[in-house]
């Protein structure tokens, strides 16, 4: 395994200069969406994929357990009925297979296969201000030329490994879980680490549990995973969604995140215990993320209220954990309840009660490196037949700063975003015309907001194109009230002490900041609608 986050060169390209209206960098949801909504507006798009398929994170993550915290029939696009009601989800909360799938289907239903290159990593992008054009390089070589350039690049899409001195001498197998072969691998028998418990690790483990020999699990931070309770959907049910999808959609955009589910109203610490628990237990039972974003509205809030809560969930891992100790290392103590995202799980605590897995706590004994036989930590050595990193991503601002976009003046993106995201909505910077990014970072159910992003960057070029202008991009004062207005949303939360992806800690030397934007949807709708209907007021435009 490279022992690198740089993306690697790939050689093409025949030196002709291509000519487009946009460029879209990224065939992931956003993606897709943002080149149906442009071509339907009449204009010439190429989106350059450096993926072998479409799908972005659908495309990539296909590690065992890979699926859906989002329920199905919420994260589908809206924007077209007959694909609503020609597709039918299989699970409530869908496998990566089925989701690649889906985004495969969008690709052929709509036509959008021929103005996608695939394995085409975009690497610089460069402004030409006499233009107002941005010309991109492909990796290999390959130029390309267009007025707007989209970055619908993800928020989790630059995988990060952690730079672990000797990780190339490992002798074994590995495998970063969000560059996971298609091929099927084969663990069965088989001595395995995984190094992480996120998200993904939590998903994964379950599963590796049962097919490895033995399965050793290192953990840096505990976190707070909740029952996923996934099931098949009925022929009931999908006909019950078909018939409702426009209420279905309603509901979530009117939502604080973007589900069906909404806070209750009330603090955590109006209501009695016994009354506090009645609810915890029965949002608990429930499924998905209704635990986090159905309970009382002050548990992301009042550090008291998420207190009551943290136990909880403890309490349940404690229930659920044969070995006391092994319990206490999985029952987070040292940040609140959803100041980092909530894993959804399948059976995960009961992975640690199997004869075959054992539990490395790293905080004592941290790993120091990779050996040819396994992993070495301060006070063990470890030796595996197969290494899988869960270490995550560089989230929200990676995939943008990896590659050398220069807007006016030569100015990098990466020295402008140094410490942490400078824009206007999550959408332009100032000092980079026509440069649009097209990826949610509202806490949301992803597509609700994605798909309002990219009708907002289409408005936006179609009112560029209707004016006959050349370019537009945010007045600098606009960006700094926006990044006032978004780090007093995020101090009144209690997710900036965390060490999180969240906050861009989990990279080291990445300037802390929140890298999302912690206002509820409707708000940032709001917002957004009113920075158009104001006749783009806050933009410099030539
Ligand atoms: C394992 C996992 C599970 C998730 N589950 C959920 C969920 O349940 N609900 C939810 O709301 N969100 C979830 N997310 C977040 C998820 O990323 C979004 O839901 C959504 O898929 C992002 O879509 P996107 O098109 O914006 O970005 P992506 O899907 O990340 O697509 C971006 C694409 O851009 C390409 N790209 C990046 N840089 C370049 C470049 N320089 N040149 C060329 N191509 C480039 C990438 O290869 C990628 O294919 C999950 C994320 C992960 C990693």
């Amino acid at each position: 395994m490279e022992n690198t986050n740089q993306h690697p060169h790939k050689p093409n390209g025949n030196g002709a200069v291509e000519q487009y209206d946009a460029i879209i960098i990224g065939a992931g949801v956003s993606g897709l969406y943002q080149l149906y909504k442009l071509r339907e507006m009449g204009l010439s798009v190429r989106v350059f994929e450096d993926a072998g398929g479409v799908g972005g994170t659908w495309y990539w993550n296909r590690y065992p357990g890979c699926r859906f915290d989002s329920e199905s029939e919420t994260y589908g696009y809206s924007w077209s009925e007959e694909l609503l009601q020609e597709w039918d989800w299989k699970e409530h909360f869908s496998g990566q297979p089925e989701n690649e799938r889906y985004l495969n289907f969008v690709a052929d239903k709509f036509n959008l296969r021929p103005h996608i290159q695939l394995n085409s990593y975009v690497s610089a992008a460069v402004y030409d201000e006499n233009e107002h054009r941005w010309e991109v390089q492909v990796e290999g070589g390959q130029r390309a030329r267009a007025q707007f350039l989209i970055g619908a690049v993800g928020v989790l899409s630059a995988k990060y490994t952690p730079p672990f001195e000797g990780i190339d001498s490992f002798e074994g197998e590995s495998f970063h879980t969000s560059n996971w072969p298609k091929e099927k691998v084969d663990l069965t028998g088989k001595r395995v680490g995984v190094i992480g418990t996120g998200a993904t690790a939590i998903q994964l483990i379950p599963i590796v549990a049962e097919e490895a020999g033995h399965l050793t699990v290192f953990q840096r931070t505990a976190n707070y995973a909740a029952p996923c309770r996934n099931s098949e959907v009925n022929p009931e049910t999908q006909a019950v969604w078909k018939a409702n999808y426009p209420e279905i959609h309603k509901q979530c955009r009117a939502s604080s995140a973007g589900f069906q589910h909404e806070f209750d109203p009330r603090s955590a610490l109006e209501v009695s215990e016994e009354e506090r628990l009645v609810l915890y237990e029965k949002l608990w039972a429930l499924p998905g993320f209704t635990k986090w974003l159905g309970n009382f509205q002050d548990i992301m809030t009042n550090r008291e209220a998420n207190e009551t809560f943290a136990e909880f969930v403890r309490n349940k891992i404690r229930e659920r954990v044969n070995d006391p100790e092994v319990a206490e290392l999985l029952a987070p103590k040292d940040h609140p309840f959803g100041a980092k995202r909530i894993p959804l799980e399948t059976y995960y605590y009961e992975a640690y009660n199997r004869d075959n897995v054992k539990l490395v706590d790293v905080n004592p004994a941290p790993i120091e490196h990779v050996t040819p036989k396994g992993v070495k930590t301060q006070d063990a050595e470890y030796e595996f037949d197969v290494i899988i990193y869960a270490t995550g991503f560089d989230a929200v601002s990676g995939p943008l700063t990896r590659m050398d976009i220069r807007g006016e003046g030569g100015k990098t993106f990466k020295d402008k975003w140094a410490n942490g995201p400078r824009s206007y909505l999550g959408i332009q910077t100032a000092g980079f015309p026509n440069f649009f990014i097209a990826a949610s970072t509202a806490f949301c159910n992803y597509t609700v907001c994605a798909e309002m992003i990219v009708e907002w960057i289409a408005d936006c070029i179609g009112h560029v194109r209707e004016k006959n202008l050349s370019s537009i991009a945010p007045t600098l004062q606009a960006e700094q009230e926006w990044v006032d207005h978004s780090n007093e949303l995020a101090s009144y939360t209690l997710l900036t002490d965390t060490k999180s992806w969240f906050m861009g800690r989990n990279i080291p030397g990445k300037a802390p900041a929140l890298l999302l934007y912690a206002n509820t949807v409707p708000e940032y709708r709001r917002r957004c609608q009113e920075a158009a209907a104001s006749g783009y007021r806050e933009f410099v435009v030539h």
